[in-house]
């Protein structure tokens, strides 16, 4: 049970000048966003930049260093995806895992109930050696290993992003602390995430590639069939989410088809999950999402189900025909023994 007077926190990290001619990952992803802070009703935390040893919890300090030098040297490309950096990309990076400590830290605390780190650059692609697909530090992964150094033993991560989170499956992969699971588009960036994946982990990390078209209903029996049981086997306690808005059927570069309804549905099933299993420890923490109006609006979904009020978004039906994914909905449970 919460207590009443505990408030949703959230930290807000907008990186302005981490912003590269023409690509999706830009400052305006949060144009929408940033205007409606004050009416989610909840507490802003100050965000500090993590240490170097912070993120070197999660990342090589060949790869840290690497990083500071290049974005020294001005605005690059340093992948294919492409992931850029500038001048001010490494400082941002810093300060954007420094925000989901931030809300991460006040939840384990008890100052805040719950809480969202609403950051940029995200961080999900980022791999213990290399920065990748528009990620620089995994924050998440960041978050989780300082979890785990302030008495919490166990950390679930969720990921709804319409990626798979290869860099946070990579981090945890041989860890029995912490416990991963995504839902990605199959077939698209970064390619990895099929279901038999990782077969000496059955039930800890767990990968959902789902088709095309995937919207509301699917994920309703994934929240019901393989999150809940992947939650209740685990016992974490505490749950981190990746929140992608990417996987909104009008997203511009994924074809997933949840709306802002089924992104609450989705945030509310985690919500409750935590309060039956965890003491209410959860933590947001965004990913991807491409579409302004989708970013602020799953945001809004997302803080409603944080602080306990009711949501529905009736002009946002997904215009995508929601195809069957039964099949390998069933497919993943048969695996992990769900
Ligand atoms: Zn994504």
């Amino acid at each position: 049970m919460y207590n009443d007077f505990m408030t949703t926190a959230y930290s807000f990290v907008p990186s302005p000048k981490h912003f590269y001619p023409d690509h999706p990952e830009e400052p305006r992803r949060f144009d929408l966003l940033a205007p409606r802070l004050d009416s989610f009703g909840a507490q802003k935390l100050d965000a500090d930049p993590a240490t170097r040893e912070e993120v070197a919890r999660v990342h090589d300090p060949n790869l840290i260093e690497a990083l500071e030098n290049i974005c020294k040297q001005g605005p690059a490309i340093i992948d294919s995806a492409p992931t850029f950096v500038t001048r001010s990309s490494f400082d941002d990076a810093l300060l954007a895992s420094g925000g989901t400590l931030s809300c991460a830290r006040a939840v384990l605390s008890g100052s805040a109930r719950n809480a969202f780190a609403l950051v940029r650059p995200p961080g999900h692609h980022a791999e213990p050696t290399r920065s990748m697909g528009f990620c620089i530090f995994n924050n998440v992964a960041i978050a989780a290993c300082d979890a785990l150094t302030r008495g919490i033993n166990s950390v679930a991560i969720v990921d709804y992003d319409a990626h798979h989170g290869n860099g946070t499956q990579a981090a945890f992969m041989d860890d029995e602390r912490v416990a991963y699971l995504s839902t990605h588009q199959w077939g698209i960036y970064p390619g990895t995430g099929w279901y038999e994946e990782a077969p000496n982990a059955k039930k800890r990390i767990v990968n959902v590639p789902l088709p095309v078209g995937s919207g509301d209903q699917t994920y309703k029996r994934i929240a019901d069939e393989i999150i809940m049981p992947f939650i209740q086997t685990f016992k974490p306690e505490m749950v981190l989410v990746s929140a992608g808005f990417d996987a909104h059927w009008n997203d511009p570069i994924t074809t997933l088809g949840l709306s802002t309804t089924g992104f609450y549905m989705l945030s509310k099933k985690l919500v409750d999950l935590a309060e039956e299993h965890c003491g209410g420890k959860i933590v947001f923490v965004l990913e991807g999402g491409y579409d302004p109006v989708n970013l602020a609006n799953g945001a809004d979904a997302v803080f409603a189900a944080l602080t306990g009020k009711d949501f529905v978004d009736p002009r946002d039906v997904s215009l995508r025909k929601e195809v069957d994914a039964s099949e390998m909905v069933e497919k993943v449970c048969e695996w992990h023994g769900f």
